[in-house]
């Protein structure tokens, strides 16, 4: 099972370290998605295995622990016999040249197939000084495109497309008829199939009187490989309006690969009445079948009706899925759609027929569970399809496990009507995800109090910036050598009401309530200036001024247009300016994500990644992004020195980083041991507390007066 999308994330830095990091996930994340696995193991006959990443079940069929120590069997076991010895001598040969070595070569796997794999690895040694060796084993068996004896059942399948009654059609992908029948020709009005498919090369337009249809009928296909009773209005060739049903399949061939769809077309004019098909267009959710938001307002008030009736309550839960875009985003619509559809199906199937099950909207659904006497009975009901929703899902022939957070709503006590009811619910589903997501709240009067709490501070904020209480503290970075090559601004609030307020803290506000345009202006424009006026400063080497941008930035339209005047106004080039941003930048739209990026490096930004290895980017997305810098988090940082996976996990990121021709920087590095460590293995910058402490400006200035700005450590 692929775990890259099952475990919550921690976006807002205030909950980072308050769990220990779970490393199997991080490093999962990281390099499962890199379609191999990476190990760990010893110089010995065996090449006994210390360590194996997940992605050990996908590539040999064996589960990590079985390769562990050889428990089941050995990787030497696994290496076909054949080749054993070579790779033997190549890994020796390399190793003891200190290279990278690089090796192709068989393995059986655990149901006697015959793999080939590329191993890719490096010499280390452990804490406890032993030489082991590390690296990535991956599947690189071609798959040859096995030609499939058509011919032979095309002759069959001739005889029975002729003469049939109902209209048979192929086509392709993109909409052009690739066979026709005579039946389907005078269905749609044509003379002869041949006359259909040069005509109707655009089924989409021309065929769905609703062009949309042909996207649905692509998605269905996708989710589940056929469709039936499909019901569309199409033209026929006079431009006249007639209902058919469609019953189709993809055709693929053995190894999967699409071919056509293929299918039956029956006229259903007469049969249909048009009203039915309003009426359901109008209350349920095309995609999924679920009622939609207004089916579901109409039954809310009836079964409030009904539960103060019988005295019992009626929960109202506001259910989304965590982390839906990603997956959407990376895996494509058509795959996102049939997740959706897929557990729109496991909800209905865990609620009873009195409940509703309805799609709010994108990847928000609602539930109506009536007829519960107790809130205990709620809970087991909600565990119940939290555990369904859990259950892996398979996409493009992986397993996903898919979480949800979940808001409730109770009659009588949160709300007696629909609209309370409904946004009591979704700000429990906040609280959720807050709580880590993969859970459900209750809507309770403490959640209030919370929300109160911050709503205070939003009016602190906003009083606070008019006031100028805002002001930019700067941290510097190092190189290997331990010259001062950059420095990042960091915002620090003291306010009036409040006292000092931490980022972690008021960030987030600043984020919810949109104050974090103003406050960016205001940190951007004290980071500018001092940057202006020292690198104005004779005999100063360059420093590059990093700044964080929050993701909810990247929401506006005028994002580049504006940082970019702001830098202008101050006078500092834009080399000179690096924007920190994280992951969530390309959870909502990827690609306008990419293009407002592309934008800031054309007008001579740079941009880095931060917190990596806290989220869900694996390193073969990044590779597609165009960043120049990659910020390790510093929850991989932190006891590095003494946790021998935290340690492995940071040398990966740091190979893997500089393979991908990225600038690497540890955040967060604090004693002597993780700078030495990191700098053996190539990081390139470094940020922490052994270096320096963020600094008011005043001190900032002190230290680059003194000569070549070496950190005094
Ligand atoms: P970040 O961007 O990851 O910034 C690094 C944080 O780590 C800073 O915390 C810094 O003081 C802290 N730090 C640096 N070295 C060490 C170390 O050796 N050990 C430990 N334990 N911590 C270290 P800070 O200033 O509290 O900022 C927290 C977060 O708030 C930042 O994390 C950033 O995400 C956000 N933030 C701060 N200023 C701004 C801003 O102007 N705009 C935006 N959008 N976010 C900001
Ligand atoms: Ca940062
Ligand atoms: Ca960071």
């Amino acid at each position: 099972m692929n775990p890259a999308f099952t475990t919550p994330p921690s976006h807002h830095t205030s909950t980072r370290l308050d769990r220990p990091v779970n490393l199997q996930r991080v490093l999962d994340t990281l390099v499962n998605n890199l379609e191999g696995m990476a190990y760990r193991c010893l110089l010995d006959r065996n090449w006994t295995m210390r360590f194996v990443s997940q992605g050990c079940l996908r590539l040999t069929g064996y589960v990590a622990s079985a390769l562990l120590d050889n428990q089941d069997t050995s990787w030497e076991q696994l290496t076909h016999p054949d080749d054993r010895l070579r790779v033997r001598q190549e890994i020796t040969a390399a190793i003891a040249q200190g290279q990278r070595f690089t090796v192709h070569y068989a393995i059986t796997t655990r149901n006697g197939d015959i793999r080939r794999v590329k191993e890719q690895g490096t010499m280390v040694v452990d804490e406890a000084g032993q030489q082991v060796l590390e690296g990535f084993i991956e599947d690189v068996t071609e798959t040859h495109v096995t030609l499939e004896a058509l011919a032979h059942a095309e002759l069959r399948y001739r005889q029975i497309f002729e003469h049939a009654r109902e209209g048979i059609f192929q086509t392709t992908q993109d909409g052009r008829y690739l066979s026709a029948n005579p039946a389907l020709a005078r269905l749609y009005g044509y003379d002869s199939p041949s006359a259909l498919i040069t005509d109707l090369s655009d089924i989409e337009r021309r065929l769905y009187v609703q062009p949309q249809r042909r996207e649905r009928f692509q998605k269905l296909m996708a989710a589940y490989g056929e469709i039936s009773n499909f019901e569309s209005e199409v033209y026929r060739r006079d431009g006249s309006r007639i209902w058919i049903s469609e019953n189709a399949h993809s055709v693929r061939k053995s190894n999967g690969e699409f071919i056509c769809f293929e299918g039956t077309v029956q006229d259903i004019t007469e049969r249909r009445s048009q009203l039915e098909q309003l009426e359901r267009q109008a209350n349920y959710d095309g995609l999924t079948g679920l009622a939609n938001r207004n089916l579901l307002r109409d039954r809310i008030g009836p079964a409030i009706d009904h539960a103060e009736r019988m005295g019992h309550f009626l929960a109202v839960v506001f259910i989304d899925l965590d982390h839906f875009k990603l997956i959407n985003d990376s895996l494509g619509h058509d795959v996102g759609d049939q997740l959706l559809v897929e557990i729109a199906q496991r909800m209905r199937s865990s609620v009873r027929s009195s409940d509703t099950v309805s799609r709010h909207s994108g990847d928000e659904f609602v539930l109506l569970l009536n007829e519960h006497f107790r809130a205990s009975t709620v809970i087991a009901h909600l565990q119940r399809v939290l555990k369904q929703v859990n259950q892996p899902v398979s996409l493009l022939g992986r397993e996903f496990q898919v979480g949800a957070s979940m808001g409730v709503a109770l009659y009588p006590q949160d709300g007696t009507d629909a609209q309370s009811l409904l946004k009591h619910a979704d700000v429990a589903m906040y609280a959720a995800k807050e709580r880590g997501r993969n859970n459900f709240q209750f809507f309770t009067p403490e959640l209030n109090k919370i929300a109160d709490e911050r709503l205070n501070l939003a009016t602190a904020m906003r009083y606070g910036l008019e006031q100028n209480e805002f002001s930019v503290v700067y941290q510097p970075k190092f190189n290997a050598q331990r010259e001062m090559v950059g420095v990042e601004a960091l915002a620090r609030w003291r306010s009036v009401s409040c006292g000092t307020v931490g980022p972690d803290r008021f960030i987030p506000i600043a984020e919810e309530t949109g104050l974090i345009r103003e406050l960016t202006e205001a940190v951007l424009r004290q980071a500018f200036a001092a940057a202006a006026a020292w690198s104005a400063l004779p005999g100063q080497p360059v420093l590059t001024l990093a700044v964080n941008l929050s993701a909810k930035l990247f929401l506006t339209d005028d994002l580049v247009e504006w940082v970019h005047a702001l830098v202008q106004q101050s006078g500092l080039p834009t080399d000179q300016v690096e924007l920190e941003i994280t992951e969530g930048v390309f959870l909502d739209d990827s690609a306008r994500a990419i293009s407002t990026l592309t934008a800031f490096k054309t007008l001579g930004f740079k941009v880095a990644m931060d917190d990596f290895g806290t989220g869900y980017s694996s390193l073969s997305y990044l590779r597609h992004l165009p960043l120049d810098t990659i910020k390790i988090d510093r929850s991989l940082i932190t006891d590095m020195e003494q946790l021998e996976d935290v340690a492995m996990i940071a040398r990966a990121v740091v190979s893997l980083c500089q393979n991908l021709r990225k600038t690497v920087v540890a955040e967060g590095v604090e004693n002597q041991a993780q700078f030495d460590m990191l700098c053996a293995h190539g990081c390139d910058q470094f940020q922490g507390y052994l270096l320096s402490k963020p600094l008011p400006l005043e001190a900032l200035q002190t230290l680059l007066a003194q000569a070549g700005h070496r950190s005094n450590f």
